[in-house]
C-alpha cells in the first residue's frame, strides 16, 4: 500500500490536426493518503477518469508526476503499479466461467490455488455470486457481469488502490444501494486505499471519508461531507453539493459586510472592503428563515417534500431557494426573509474569502 502523490500534474489529449491542446486536467497536486476512501465528485467531462487513469497508468501525464510513496512512477507501466481499477461497464471474459473470471487477477500473478480459492469465494460470498460460480460468465445479466468486474477489482489483497470509475451506473437502483454499502465495509474491514468517482453526490457522501470535488479540469475542493456543507471553497461546490443548492446573490461589501440590493447582510464573518473582482454572497437554503423584521420578498413556489418544504421567493430579480421545517409556518402576507449570519459567505470571482474572521 502507498500513499499517491500528484504535483503539478496536467494532461491535455492530442489535439486534432492544426488545433492548440486543450487541458482534461488542468493542474492537479493532491494526496491520496493510504488506507483512505475517497470519492471523487464532478460533473461529466470535468476530468475524473482522465485523472484515475494516470493513477493506474493507463495514461501518462502531458506535466507532472505522480508518486507513490517516495517512488516516482510517471512512466511506470500500469502492470507494475499494483492497481485494481474497475471500469464503467462490465470487463469480463464471457467464455470463461465466474470462477475463473474472479481468479484471474491472482492467477495472473502466480498465487498459488488454494489461496486463489479462498479468496474467490470470500468475494463471491460478498457479492452474492456463490451460487453463479459454475456458470459461464455469458450467462449473466448487466448486473451479474459487472458484479464480476467488482470482484474481479476487489479479489487482490496486494494492491495500492483499488479505483472505481462510476462502476454502478449499469446496476438496478436497490441494488445499487446494497453494493454501495458492501463497498463501504469492505473498505472499513481491509483499509485499502479507494478512490470511487462519480457524478452523484448522494453517492459520493456515503461512500467517502473525504470528497474530492472537481470542476473543469481541477480539483476545486477536498473535505468531509460536513465540511462541503458548511464551508464551499468555491461557488461551484456550493451549487452541487446540497439539493437545493447554496443561494448565489450579487452583493457589494461595505465595512465588510455584504450588502444586497440595499440591505445589509450582517455576516459573523466580516471580509475585507477591497476585493477585486465579482462579489457574492452565499447562503445554504436551510439557513434563510421567515422573518417579521427582515427582506421583503414574493413567494413564487411551495414544494412539500414531506419533512420539510422548498420555498422559493425573490427579491427584486433574485431568485432565493428556503428549505422550511414542516412544523413552520409560511406567512401570508408581506414575507420576509432573514439569512443566519454564521452561514453567510462570500465569493469573489467565485472562490471564498477567507481571512479576517471568514474561518
Ligand atoms: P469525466 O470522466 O469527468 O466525464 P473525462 O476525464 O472522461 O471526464 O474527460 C475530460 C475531458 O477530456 C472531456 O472534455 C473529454 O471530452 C476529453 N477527453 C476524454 N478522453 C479523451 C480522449 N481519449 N481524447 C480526446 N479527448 C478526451
Ligand atoms: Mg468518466
Amino acid at each position: 500500500m502507498a500513499t499517491i502523490r500528484f504535483k503539478n500534474v496536467q494532461h491535455a489529449y492530442p489535439p486534432p490536426k492544426g488545433q492548440d491542446p486543450v487541458y482534461a486536467l488542468k493542474e492537479v497536486s493532491q494526496v491520496w493518503e493510504d488506507g483512505s476512501a475517497y470519492a471523487l465528485l464532478g460533473p461529466s467531462g470535468c476530468g475524473k477518469t482522465t485523472l484515475l487513469n494516470i493513477i493506474s497508468g493507463l495514461l501518462t501525464p502531458s506535466e507532472g508526476k505522480v508518486y507513490f510513496d517516495d517512488q516516482d512512477v510517471t512512466d511506470l507501466p500500469t502492470s507494475d503499479r499494483q492497481i485494481a481499477q474497475v471500469f464503467q461497464f462490465p470487463v469480463v471474459y464471457d467464455t470463461m466461467t465466474v470462477f475463473d473470471n474472479l481468479a484471474f487477477p491472482l492467477r495472473n500473478r502466480g498465487t498459488d490455488e488454494a489461496t486463489v480459492k479462498k479468496r474467490v469465494h470470500q468475494i463471491a460470498e460478498m457479492l452474492d455470486l456463490t451460487a453463479n460460480l459454475k456458470k459461464k460468465a455469458s450467462g449473466l445479466t448487466a448486473d451479474g457481469k459487472q458484479k464480476i468486474s467488482l470482484g474481479r477489482g476487489l479479489v487482490r489483497s496486494d494492491v495500492n488502490a483499488i479505483l472505481f470509475d462510476e462502476p454502478l451506473t449499469v446496476i438496478d437502483p436497490h441494488l445499487k444501494w446494497q453494493l454501495r454499502s458492501k463497498l463501504k465495509e469492505l473498505h472499513q474491514q481491509i483499509g485499502v486505499t479507494m478512490i470511487y468517482v462519480t457524478h452523484d453526490q448522494v453517492e459520493a457522501l456515503t461512500f467517502a471519508n473525504k470528497v474530492v470535488v472537481m470542476y473543469d479540469g481541477a480539483v476545486v475542493q477536498v473535505g468531509t461531507p460536513v465540511e462541503l456543507f458548511n464551508k464551499p471553497k468555491h461557488t461551484f461546490v456550493g451549487y452541487f453539493i446540497g439539493s437545493p443548492g447554496m443561494n448565489f446573490l450579487p452583493c457589494k461589501i461595505d465595512r465588510g459586510q455584504p450588502v444586497f440590493h440595499n440591505n445589509i447582510l450582517a455576516t459573523s464573518h466580516p471580509v475585507s472592503d477591497d476585493l477585486n473582482g465579482r462579489t457574492v454572497v452565499g447562503v445554504r437554503p436551510e439557513f434563510v428563515e421567515f422573518a417579521d423584521d427582515g427582506i421583503p420578498v414574493v413567494i413564487e413556489k411551495i414544494e412539500d417534500l414531506g419533512r420539510y418544504q422548498v420555498v422559493t421567493v425573490k427579491h427584486e430579480s433574485e431568485v432565493i431557494k428556503m428549505v422550511v421545517n414542516e412544523d413552520q409556518r409560511i406567512p401570508a402576507e408581506s414575507p420576509k426573509i432573514h439569512f443566519n449570519p454564521d452561514q453567510i459567505r462570500i465569493y469573489c470571482d467565485d472562490w471564498l474569502v477567507e481571512g479576517g474572521d471568514n474561518e
